[in-house]
């Protein structure tokens, strides 16, 4: 979790509820306490939520993912339900950028309302990666999306955008997955792992 993924806004009644896909996907680096991308907070409680919620981190106090601060998603984007983890990054002018980090694997990617929101994210001018979580302790895979998809998105066609996005998912499950260098999980390193 890094504090730029919070717009200090949420929709209202856009609560978690047993959603903890954030407590298992994203890295923690604290000075009190350290967890790797894809392992759950040993603070979870399964289909209930934080159980130390009054105490919890100020990283977490201060994350919201996508979802909840994105007023046009309704409750079927949930990342529990979606497979779409989306962690976004603010500017002093407003949203910069998107990650859509695929925690159901390529099937979360290959709809066509996804590539509808990724053509959104892109035109609006937000900074968009496709991120494919690879195994704990190993680190994920990013591709840019908004040069490539610029000309499909250019002239509306939504198949193009789809067959793109498929092939950055099949181009990032090809890869060799790299483990997490020890460095990127001390406190002082200004990035996440996630
Ligand atoms: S991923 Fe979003 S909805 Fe799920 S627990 Fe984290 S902040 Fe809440
Ligand atoms: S401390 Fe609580 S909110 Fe933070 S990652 Fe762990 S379970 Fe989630």
């Amino acid at each position: 979790m890094s504090a730029e993924s919070s717009s200090h806004y949420t929709v209202p009644g856009r609560d978690c509820g047993t959603c903890t896909v954030c407590c298992k996907d994203l890295a923690i680096v604290q000075p009190e306490f350290t967890k790797l991308p894809g392992i759950l907070c040993e603070h979870c409680v399964p289909g209930q939520g934080c159980g130390i919620y009054e105490t919890r981190f100020s990283i977490c106090r201060q994350y919201d993912c996508g979802w909840r601060s994105l007023d046009n998603m309704d409750d079927s984007w949930r990342p529990d339900r979606s497979g779409v983890l989306i962690t976004l990054e603010f500017s002093d002018q407003g949203l910069a950028g998107a990650n859509l980090i695929l925690v159901g694997g390529e099937a979360a990617a290959l709809s066509d309302r996804f590539a509808g929101m990724v053509a959104g994210f892109v035109e609006s001018g937000t900074e968009t990666f496709l991120v494919m979580p690879a195994d704990a302790g190993m680190m994920a895979f990013h591709i840019p999306l908004n040069g490539a998809l610029g000309p499909a998105i250019h002239a509306r066609d939504l198949g193009e955008v789809k067959a793109i996005i498929a092939e950055a998912c099949a181009a990032m499950m090809a890869q060799e997955p790299v483990p997490i260098s020890p460095e990127l999980m001390q406190p002082a390193a200004s990035a996440t792992a996630s």
